[in-house]
């Protein structure tokens, strides 16, 4: 024997056993479903996660039973997000956003056997309650409440369950690969898909996500995850603050531009997570509201591309670093963040501009290729675009109660995004293979004709689309929510791509619309714009065929 290191399994009560131990003062605020907020502490947090987890076990729950949250980011959501993965079972945040029937299939899907629910959702519950045969309990996330228990047979009460529980509830030792999550793809094509997190993909992901060069969370910051805790465990943001203790702030439902602006300057925020929609309305909710928002330095934006010109007009009206980052469902979320290298310090203006507005280098543990269309690998040049593969400690391998794997026969997984990865490492998505544009034979993304017309100040948002053609195959599409009363028109738009892309590139039509259809993750739905535009280039008696 030459002897050997203490093995500790990587759990998830281990992070929160850490912030209670360590940092057990420190204070986590969150807004209220009704409005005002709660005001805990990483302690307190220990203790009611603990109280939860033995209120589950003593109802008979058993490791590996599902149990759904249908909640935003609030401090009860958080005790379930430690005391459901803590006490062996797992923790399924469901999207509530989605349609009821796609609600009710994910659900039965899932065979989850309890839903805890914020009070926004009892309607919608009390209406679907009879199609979920498998749930053995719906919990209101709050205070008894009689007017819901009239609504929901049997309705329990979160803090009900925590009265029952055990605040000293010691945690148990359970196997780092048992699985603690549970989250969906989005679903845009057929029905979604349960990708199952493991308390060891989870830990390693919060670590790794957390370097210097990644959320680099430490035990000074305050962090309010503005991305939904149903959406991918809020990025991971969650299990960073726990492992440095550092205060967190949940904003609760009210995710407008001028109530996260107030909320920032209320509780200094300084580090943030969302998607590019949070923030354009951000850019907004800052200027009406006059807030002050010095305090926050950076934050992380994902989950579509992070327009060129959002993250200047964040840089340099309001000292705010913005750092692209690129993961799906399947990644827990992150492959890669961008952190650009000392050697591109000497870059000009433009070129490091260049690097920034990438999505960054593969963090430790997941590794990258790009195969071409006969399936070998394409070279690491910057240039050449191919389909987008992973893999990792914190991939999937098996969907939800499928026995196949998902992966390719060599053990990476095909991410469905068509992207460019340089000599060192940084990746660029250059479109989603389902929406990139082939015209004539060639590729153009749409992801570079929406930065551009987004960059247009006369522009609110933009997402452009193939566009059946009878010469070229397809032509793109840009489909325009113009800034109110900016008289903005078509020639004026088309104008300004001129230059910025190969005039090939340029789209054929710009159509004008009041607001883009946003899906349930608050990305454009583009499968929704090509049912409707998709047809406007070709001739008139073919439509539709
Ligand atoms: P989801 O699993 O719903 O989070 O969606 C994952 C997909 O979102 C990826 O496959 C990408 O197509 C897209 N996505 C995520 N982050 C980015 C990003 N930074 N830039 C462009 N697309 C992104």
């Amino acid at each position: 024997m030459l002897g050997r290191m203490m093995h500790k399994h990587l759990l998830i009560s281990s992070l929160l056993e850490h912030a209670e131990l360590y940092h057990g003062g420190t204070e986590i605020v969150s807004a209220r479903t009704e409005g005002g907020f709660d005001r805990t502490t990483w302690g307190e947090m220990g203790q009611n996660a603990r109280r939860l987890a033995s209120a589950l076990l003593a109802r008979g729950l058993e490791p590996g039973d599902r149990i759904g949250t249908l909640a935003w980011n609030n401090m009860r959501h958080l005790q379930l997000y430690f005391g459901v993965p803590g006490a062996g079972l797992v923790c399924h945040t469901i999207n509530p956003r989605l349609s009821p029937e796609q609600m009710v299939f994910i659900i039965n899907d899932a065979t989850d056997r309890m839903l805890f629910i914020d009070a926004t959702f009892v309607p919608l519950v009390a209406k679907i309650r009879d199609q979920l045969p498998n749930l053995r309990a719906v919990v209101l996330m709050g205070p008894r409440d009689e007017s819901a228990a009239a609504q929901i047979d049997g309705l329990l009460f979160h803090d009900d369950l925590l009265a029952e529980g055990d605040p000293a509830f010691p945690w148990p030792e359970i196997d780092e690969t048992a699985p603690s999550s549970l989250c969906y793809t989005s679903g845009t094509t057929g029905n979604p898909k349960g990708v199952v997190y493991s308390h060891r993909s989870t830990l390693l992901h919060a670590l790794v996500g957390n370097q210097a060069e990644g959320f680099g969370i430490t035990a000074r910051d305050t962090v309010m995850p503005v991305v939904p805790m149903f959406h991918v465990n809020a990025w991971g943001t969650p299990y960073m603050a726990a492992a440095t203790g550092a205060r967190l702030v949940l904003p609760g439902p009210r995710l407008d531009g001028e109530n996260l602006a107030r909320l920032i300057q209320a509780e200094r925020v300084t580090v943030s997570a969302g998607v590019p929609t949070i923030w354009m309305g951000l850019l907004a909710g800052i200027e009406a509201t006059g807030a002050d928002v010095s305090s926050m330095t950076r934050t992380v934006v994902g989950g579509s591309a992070l327009p060129p010109s959002m993250r200047a007009a964040f840089r340099d009206r309001h000292n705010i670093e913005l750092i692209h980052a690129w993961g799906m469902t399947e990644t827990s979320p992150l492959g890669t963040m961008n952190f650009p290298l000392a050697k591109h310090d000497a870059l000009p203006g433009d070129q490091a501009d260049l690097i920034r507005q990438g999505q960054g280098r593969p963090l430790l543990g997941v590794q990258l290729r790009i195969l071409g269309d006969d399936g070998q690998p394409l070279p690491h040049d910057g240039q050449t675009q191919g389909e987008l593969q992973i893999k990792g400690h914190w991939i999937v391998d098996t969907y939800f109660a499928q026995e196949k794997t998902a992966l390719t026969w060599d053990g990476w997984f095909d991410t469905g995004d068509i992207a460019t990865i340089d000599a060192d490492g940084f990746m660029i998505i250059r479109d989603r293979s389902k929406d990139i544009i082939k015209s004539g034979g060639e590729w153009i993304s749409t992801v570079e004709l929406e930065n551009i017309a987004i960059a247009h100040p006369k522009v609110a948002n933009a997402a452009a689309i193939a566009a059946r053609h009878p010469k070229w195959d397809e032509r793109p599409v840009v489909i325009v929510q113009p800034r109110p009363q900016s008289g903005l028109d078509e020639a004026e738009l088309l104008e300004f791509y001129k230059g910025k892309v190969p005039g090939w590139q340029i789209p054929d039509k710009v159509i004008f619309v009041e607001t883009l259809p946003l899906g349930a993750t608050g990305k454009v739905v583009k499968a929704d714009l090509r049912a409707e535009y998709g047809d406007v280039l070709w001739p008139e008696e073919g439509r539709g065929l």
